[in-house]
C-alpha cells in the first residue's frame, strides 16, 4: 500500500489518539487475573521466538504468534494479551524491512491488532469465558470462538483499508486461506499449552515450545528453498522473454524494470564498460529513470569500479561496509548494496549496482540469480546487435551503401500511414534515372558504371541529408522520399538535384584501354515528381506515377529534364 505524506500522518495520529488511551481503558475496566510472572515472562519468550523466525508460503509470510497469544488471553486477559502481541510487532516489525518510509505500516498494524484484541477479548467476556478456567470444554468453545473471531476481524480491517485507500478489495484472498490453515495448526497447540502450562507450569515450554519451533523451523526451510524456486522460476522466464527482445534499448529497459520488480531495491544502476571508461547507461531511483553523468575517474575509484576489477559479485548489508568507496551517483541513505559484473564471452562489459535503503535487504541466493540474469542480459544485448546489424544490411544495397528497395517498400508505406494520421501534411516522391547509361556501360566499362552509381548515390544522399529517404529502386534508378514537401517544393529540389548532377563532373577509369587512366565525363539525369495526398493517397501508386512523369514528362520529352505527375 502506497500512500501519501498526509494519509501517513492521519494513521500515526489515530494510534496516538487511541492505542495509548484504549490501553489505559483496558487496565481499568477490562476483566484480568492476578499475573504469575515466571509463566508470563515464558509465554512472551515464545511468543517472540514464533515472529522470529516466521515462514514464506506461496508469496505469504506467516508469523503463527496466536498460538502464544490465544494461551495468554485464556491466561490473562485483554490487556496481558494486547501487550504480548504489540511487543511481538517488533519481530514483525524487522522482518517487514520496516524504515522511515514504510513506518506506518507497522503503526497501522499496532492499531489493527489493538482492536483486534480489544474486540475478541470483549466478545469472550460478553458470551461469559471465565478467565484461567480449567473445563476442558469451556476452554475448547471459547478459545475456538475467540480465534475464529480473531482471523475474521483481521480480514475485514484489512478489507476496510484496501477499499480506503481505494484498491479493489477482496475479502477471500490467498492470504485469508492461508491464515485459515495457520489457524488449524494453531488452535490446538494454543489450547493445549494453555491447559498443559496450567497443569505443568513452565515445563510445558519444553513439551510443547521446542516442538512447535523445530516444527516451524523446518517449514521455514522448506519455505525458504519454496522462495529460491519461485525466484529461479521467474528468473528464467524473465532470462527467455529477454532473449525475444530485439532492440538494446527494449533489453535494457526490460532488464532494470524486471530486476527493480522481482527484487526489494530502491535504485538501479547499469555502469557501462566501454573502451576504457565507466560510464552510467540507465539509472532508475525509486522506479524513476534518471540521467546521470559521472566522470570515468570518480566510478573507477568506487565500489562499482572494484566489482569491475574483481569479476565476482559483491553483496555489501550496510552502509558501513562500503562507505569509503561508495561510487559517487548513490545517495547517502541507502544500505544495502549489490554489485554485480555482467559478463559476455568471459570479458565483463560492465557492472550492475543495486542499492537499498533497507540493512540486510538482500539475500546471498539472490545475488547469485542477479549474476545469472547479468549473463542473459549481456547475451541478450549482444544477440539484438547482431539481429539490428543484420537487418541494417539487408536493407542497404551493396554497391552504393544507401537503402535498397525492401526498406524503400517499408518506408514508403510508414510514411502513407503517418500522412494517413495527419502526422505529415503532404508527401512527396521523387524517382530519378540516369540518361543513357548504357551507353556510359559500353563506353567506359561496367566498372566505371559502378563508380558512377556510387558517386551519384553519395551525392544525392548529401543533398537530402534529413530531409527524407533515398534509396536506389533498381539499376541507375533512385527514389526518394520527401515528407512534409509539397509539389512545387519537391519540383524545385528535383530541379536542384538535377543541375547538381549536370554540373559535377564524375571520374571514370578507363580500363577498356590498354593502359589504365582516367576521365572526366558528365552525365545528366531525368526526374519524375508525384505528390500525396494531391495524386494519390496509396503508395504504390504514388511510385507508379512518379515513374510515368519521369518517362513521359521527362524521357520522351528530351532526357535531363524535371516532371511532375498530371492527371
Ligand atoms: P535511358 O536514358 O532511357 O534511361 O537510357 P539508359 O541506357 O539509361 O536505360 P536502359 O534502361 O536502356 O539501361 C540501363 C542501364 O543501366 C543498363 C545496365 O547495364 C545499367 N545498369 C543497371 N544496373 C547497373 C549496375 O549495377 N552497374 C552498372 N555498371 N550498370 C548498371
Ligand atoms: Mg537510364
Ligand atoms: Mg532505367
Amino acid at each position: 500500500m502506497d500512500i501519501s505524506d498526509k494519509a501517513k500522518k492521519n494513521i500515526y495520529i489515530l494510534w496516538i489518539l487511541t492505542v495509548p488511551f484504549g490501553i489505559y481503558l483496558v487496565y481499568h475496566f477490562a476483566s484480568s487475573r492476578q499475573i504469575e510472572w515466571d509463566t508470563f515472562i515464558f509465554l512472551i519468550v515464545l511468543g517472540l521466538l514464533t515472529t522470529i523466525f516466521p515462514f514464506f508460503i506461496s508469496g505469504t509470510t506467516m508469523f503463527l504468534v496466536q498460538w502464544v497469544t490465544l494461551a495468554v488471553y485464556l491466561n490473562y486477559g485483554i490487556l496481558a494479551e494486547l501487550l504480548v502481541m504489540q511487543l511481538c510487532l517488533i519481530p514483525i516489525a524487522y522482518h517487514m524491512k520496516t524504515n522511515k518510509e514504510n513506518a506506518y505500516r507497522i503503526v497501522y498494524s499496532s492499531f489493527m491488532f489493538f482492536l483486534i484484541s480489544v474486540a475478541c477479548g470483549s466478545i469472550a467476556h460478553f458470551f461469559g469465558y471465565n478467565l484461567g478456567t480449567l473445563v476442558v470444554k469451556e476452554v475448547l468453545i471459547f478459545g475456538s470462538i475467540y480465534s475464529i473471531i480473531y482471523i475474521l476481524l483481521n480480514h475485514v480491517l484489512l478489507f476496510i483499508r484496501e477499499s480506503v485507500t481505494g484498491k479493489n478489495p477482496r475479502f477471500f484472498t490467498k492470504d485469508f486461506f492461508w491464515d485459515l490453515a495457520g489457524l488449524i495448526m494453531t488452535l490446538p497447540f494454543g489450547l493445549s499449552l494453555y491447559l498443559l502450562e496450567n497443569y505443568i507450569g513452565t515445563s510445558a515450554f519444553w513439551l510443547l515450545g521446542i516442538p512447535f519451533i523445530m516444527i516451524t523451523l523446518l517449514v521455514r526451510l522448506y519455505s525458504d528453498s519454496e522462495k529460491v524456486n519461485a525466484d529461479l522460476n521467474k528468473a528464467s522466464e524473465f532470462g527467455h522473454e529477454m532473449a525475444e527482445r530485439m532492440t538494446g534499448k527494449e533489453i535494457i529497459d526490460m532488464f532494470i524494470g524486471r530486476i527493480a520488480n522481482m527484487f526489494p531495491m530502491d535504485s538501479a544502476y547499469i555502469v557501462d564498460y566501454f573502451k576504457g571508461q565507466f560510464l552510467i547507461l540507465r539509472a532508475i531511483e525509486d522506479g524513476e529513470n534518471k540521467e546521470l553523468h559521472f566522470s570515468h575517474e570518480d566510478i573507477k575509484d568506487s565500489l562499482a569500479g572494484i566489482g569491475y576489477e574483481k569479476g565476482v559479485p559483491i553483496l555489501y548489508n550496510k552502509q558501513s561496509e562500503w562507505l569509503h568507496i561508495k561510487p559517487p551517483f548513490l545517495t547517502s541513505d541507502m544500505q544495502s548494496v549489490m554489485c554485480v559484473p555482467i559478463y559476455r564471452n568471459q570479458k565483463i562489459e560492465g557492472v550492475l549496482v543495486l542499492a537499498s535503503r533497507n540493512k540486510h535487504a538482500f539475500e546471498a541466493y539472490q545475488l547469485k540469480i542477479i549474476h545469472l540474469l547479468c549473463s542473459y542480459f549481456a547475451v541478450s544485448v549482444e544477440k539484438a546487435k547482431y539481429v539490428s546489424n543484420a537487418v541494417a544490411k539487408s536493407e542497404r544495397c551493396e554497391l552504393t551503401k544507401i537503402y535498397n528497395y525492401r526498406y524503400l517498400d517499408k518506408q514508403l508505406r510508414n510514411d502513407m500511414d503517418r500522412l494517413a494520421l495527419g502526422q505529415y501534411n503532404s508527401l512527396s516522391l521523387i524517382m530519378m534515372d540516369i540518361d543513357k547509361f548504357k551507353v556510359v556501360n559500353d563506353s567506359y566499362g561496367h566498372h566505371s558504371g559502378n563508380i558512377i552509381l556510387q558517386d551519384f548515390a553519395k551525392i544525392i544522399s548529401e543533398e537530402i541529408g534529413l530531409n527524407g529517404t533515398v534509396a536506389r529502386y533498381g539499376g541507375e534508378e533512385f527514389v526518394i522520399l520527401l515528407p512534409n514537401y509539397s509539389k512545387i517544393e519537391a519540383k524545385n529540389l528535383a530541379e536542384q538535384l538535377r543541375r547538381k548532377i549536370e554540373n559535377t563532373p564524375f571520374i571514370v577509369q578507363l580500363d577498356l584501354d590498354e593502359v589504365a587512366s582516367e576521365e572526366i565525363i558528365f552525365i545528366t539525369t531525368s526526374i519524375g515528381v508525384s505528390t500525396s495526398p494531391d495524386d494519390s493517397d496509396e503508395g504504390m501508386s504514388l511510385l507508379r506515377n512518379a515513374d510515368r512523369a519521369l518517362y513521359i514528362g521527362a524521357k520522351q520529352a528530351g532526357r535531363n529534364k524535371v516532371a511532375e505527375y498530371v492527371k
